[in-house]
């Protein structure tokens, strides 16, 4: 299979499909699939373009979903081949903008089902490709766009897996069942500016939000659970004062981000706070930016496959973690049963020199594989 999955990769990073332009990549992966036997359908709005693949007539539905986009290369002249868009091979390294974040990862798939496809009958399996050009940038267009699609069409899905970049140190090692929730506030404390020598006549935001600071910042939110580190908060930046040593500040500005976890939602969260605001009188202004919610796939069968599949392939057992940053899971654990991420090791990813191994991009192409297999196991 090796030629083959390499020989894919090195056309997808030709094609400059830097956030949201697709560059042509899309219709290179839908014409694959309608050689396999598949059909495509596009559902694109404004510069952002999202593909929906099918092929099979089987009543399980498997997807695999992904983005093509890339971010940008950076200072060319860094890079170690002159072209970031072509692959560069040096020795077992394959280096070029999005061979881990995630054209590795979709090259391998093509390849997987490619082989899977000649093995099975048709009416036994359906299996779906959820790609978007739109995940690096605000996603407005891309994920969001497919899943109402699916919505309005009536199609769920059994088991989805995200190719995103899961693994550290060894392909293999972490799987992604879900992600935490982020949601940050923007509050300002009320006070009366004056002279310092005369405090009777101001009102001190400093000394004001003092006590309601050290309470918030000494929440032990949760314990965490099974699959979730405990929720954090964390204060940002804190401002006031006007840089002189004479004047009481007339307010105080800060912000502070929650990273939370499934035990909690953003409003339950949110009430705290304003409790805490309240009890100490304060006078405040707070508006709330909710950028993520948690989730959490049912972990199941399709956990167990991918684990199975990394073990037969890799000879190790991967951890199931919910760190990291937000993903386009966020929008697909709406239509989709069970849902995981697994793709290529991330200690590169956007950097300058984004590279891969031969080796890691093959035994991926063989997990994939090995997973369709246990997916449709008669
Ligand atoms: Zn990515």
């Amino acid at each position: 299979m090796i030629d083959k999955e390499l020989e894919i990769l090195r056309d997808l990073v030709a094609f400059k499909s830097v956030t949201p332009d697709d560059a042509g990549s899309l219709d290179y992966i839908a014409d694959f699939v309608e050689k396999l036997g598949g059909k495509s359908t596009r559902v694109d709005r404004n510069q952002t373009t999202n593909l929906i693949s099918e092929i099979g007539t089987g009543n399980k539905i498997f997807a695999f979903a992904g983005h093509v986009d890339v971010v940008p290369t950076g200072d060319v002249s860094l890079w170690k081949s002159s072209n970031p868009f072509e692959v560069h091979q040096d020795g077992d390294t394959l280096i070029g903008r999005g061979v881990a974040d995630m054209k590795g990862s979709i090259a391998a798939f093509m390849v997987a089902l490619a082989e899977f496809v000649k093995s099975a009958s048709f009416d036994d399996y359906k299996i779906m490709l959820l790609i978007t050009s739109d995940e690096e940038g605000d996603a407005t267009d891309g994920t969001p766009l497919i899943v109402e699609y699916l919505k309005n069409n009536n199609i769920r899905i059994d088991n989805c897996v995200i190719g995103e970049p899961s693994c550290t140190d060894k392909l293999g090692d972490v799987v992604k069942v879900g992600r935490r929730g982020s949601l940050t506030g923007n509050l300002t404390i009320l006070g009366k500016q004056g002279h310092i020598a005369y405090p009777h006549l101001c009102e001190n935001p400093i000394h004001t939000f003092a006590p309601a600071l050290a309470e918030i910042s000494q929440i032990k939110w949760d314990n965490g659970n099974q699959y979730f580190p405990p929720t954090s908060l964390q204060f940002a930046n804190i401002n006031s004062g006007l840089g002189v040593s004479n004047v009481i500040p007339g307010k105080l500005t800060c912000n502070f981000n929650f990273r939370y976890n499934t035990e909690h939602t953003h409003n339950d969260l949110q009430q705290v706070i304003v409790k805490i605001l309240d009890k100490h009188n304060l006078k405040y202004e707070l508006t709330w930016s909710h950028s993520a919610k948690p989730f959490m796939a049912k972990v199941g069968s399709l956990v167990g496959s991918l684990h199975q599949a990394v073990n037969n392939v890799c000879g190790i057992t991967p951890e199931n973690k919910t760190d990291g940053g937000t993903s386009d899971g966020r929008f697909l654990i709406d239509c989709c049963d069970e849902m995981l991420e697994f793709g290529l090791r991330n200690n590169n990813i956007h950097q300058i020199n984004e590279s891969i191994q031969v080796q890691e991009l093959t035994d991926l192409t063989k997990v994939y594989l090995n997973l369709l297999q246990l997916v449709f196991k008669k």
